[in-house]
């Protein structure tokens, strides 16, 4: 066997969205690409803001001598000092320098922070739905996932989380604006999540983090903003990327904020640092560093998000979908009309239409609509909807 057994069954099972994608391909082959209507990757279809062009123009043109060299593992200085001032201005905590880790986007970020805080056997706590990806990362450094329910407005359930909580815990993952449900977690919550967090972690001797995974943080609407973590919780790392705010996936930049106020906190950031080396990550993208230290409050166009919200939500419940209205992030999640929800994707792909079925987030019944994509596709889409709502009889 040329792979790890381990591997080999997570190869199998892993990915809904890769198979829906290579559907894609295949039907864009038959129909054209125009024909086919791609709601599967939460890949944002647009560029990224005027501000970043400027600032790579400006780099390029002035280059800064060394500035293709290693660096601390923890990343320049100077970017996560903007990156704390902001953080520091959002959340009222005295967040530093020394506070952040500069890491290869959220998905790093994430593994680094496993890497650090668990011990084989450790548990982290999931709600249903959630991002795939993290059973692997979970996994990949010897932990495993206790998967709780979420509210049926998926709110999280803080009774069930709770009711987790074991002498194993070591974490609780909370992603707000979330993937794939666009739910957003108001301060209420984190605060009453903060004293659950507290009370276990004093009756088990033990210390349990809560990780705020948030590369959708900026893209909110309706004037909602996201509560942020660490205000609300004083054993908060905070995770996120530029992935999706910036429109910059493809670059890896992200970070890794420790709240001031976790015990021993230059410990636990000196772990972090270590495990980005030892992960081989070494440090994160230098020249994303340098542009994206410029850009701490810029984002894509987060009223054009909005409107092909809007527009997906109104048709789609106009037609008799049954789905929360998302408050964030580019995703929607309605109910699948078909109790198997597997067999409902099947039935949209007969309409060209490409979606991922809720049973890749562990949410069966549902699906979901990524919505990152042109404006002038989501409208060309709306009556392959309206047929295929019709071929249910909705
Ligand atoms: N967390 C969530 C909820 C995501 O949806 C994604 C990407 O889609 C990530 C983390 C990973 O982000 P990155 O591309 O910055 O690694």
């Amino acid at each position: 066997m040329p792979v790890a057994q381990q591997i080999k069954s997570q190869l199998t099972g892993s990915s809904w969205i890769r198979k829906m994608f290579e559907e894609g391909t295949r039907l864009k082959s038959i129909y054209g690409a125009d024909n086919v209507y791609d709601f599967t990757l939460g890949n944002p279809g647009d560029e990224p803001p005027a501000a970043f062009g400027q600032a790579l123009r400006e780099l390029a043109n002035e280059p800064i001598p060394g500035m293709h060299r290693y660096m601390s593992n923890a990343g320049y200085e100077e970017t996560r000092a903007a990156i704390a001032e902001v953080l520091a201005e959002d959340s009222g905590q005295p967040v530093r320098a020394n506070h952040v880790v500069m890491t290869v986007g959220a998905g790093g970020g994430l593994n680094v922070v496993f890497k650090a805080i668990l011990d084989p056997g450790d548990e982290v706590i999931i709600s249903a739905p959630y991002f795939v990806e993290y059973k692997f990362y979970v996994g990949n450094h010897g932990g495993t996932t206790t998967v709780v329910p979420s509210l049926p407005d998926f709110q999280l359930d803080l009774d069930a989380i709770a009711g987790a909580i074991t002498a194993k815990t070591r974490a609780i993952i909370v992603n707000t604006p979330n993937n794939p449900t666009g739910v957003i977690y108001p301060a209420e919550t984190l605060a009453a999540l903060n004293q659950i967090v507290e009370q276990k972690s004093a009756e088990l001797g033990r210390a349990i983090y809560v990780i705020s995974d948030e590369p959708y943080a900026k893209i909110s609407y309706d004037g909602v903003t996201v509560p942020p973590v660490l205000r609300y919780i004083k054993n908060s790392l905070l995770v996120t990327s530029h992935s999706k705010d910036l429109a910059l996936p493809g670059e890896r930049i992200g970070y890794i904020a420790a709240n001031p106020a976790i015990a021993d906190v230059g410990m636990l950031v000196e772990a972090l640092v270590f495990c980005n080396r030892i992960l081989g990550f070494v440090n994160a993208p230098a020249l994303m560093q340098r542009l994206i230290a410029k850009l701490q409050r810029e984002s894509v166009d987060i009223a054009a998000y909005q409107e092909k919200r809007d527009l997906l939500y109104h048709h789609l419940t106009s037609l008799g979908f049954e789905m929360v209205k998302p408050q964030g992030a580019f995703y929607l999640f309605p109910r699948s009309p078909l109790e198997d929800d597997i067999a409902f994707v099947q039935e949209a792909q007969k309409h060209n239409i490409l979606l991922v079925p809720g049973s890749g987030f562990g949410q069966k019944g549902y699906f979901r609509i990524a919505y990152c994509v042109e404006k002038a596709m989501i409208e060309r889409s709306l009556p392959a909807f309206t047929a295929l709502a019709q071929s249910l009889g909705l």
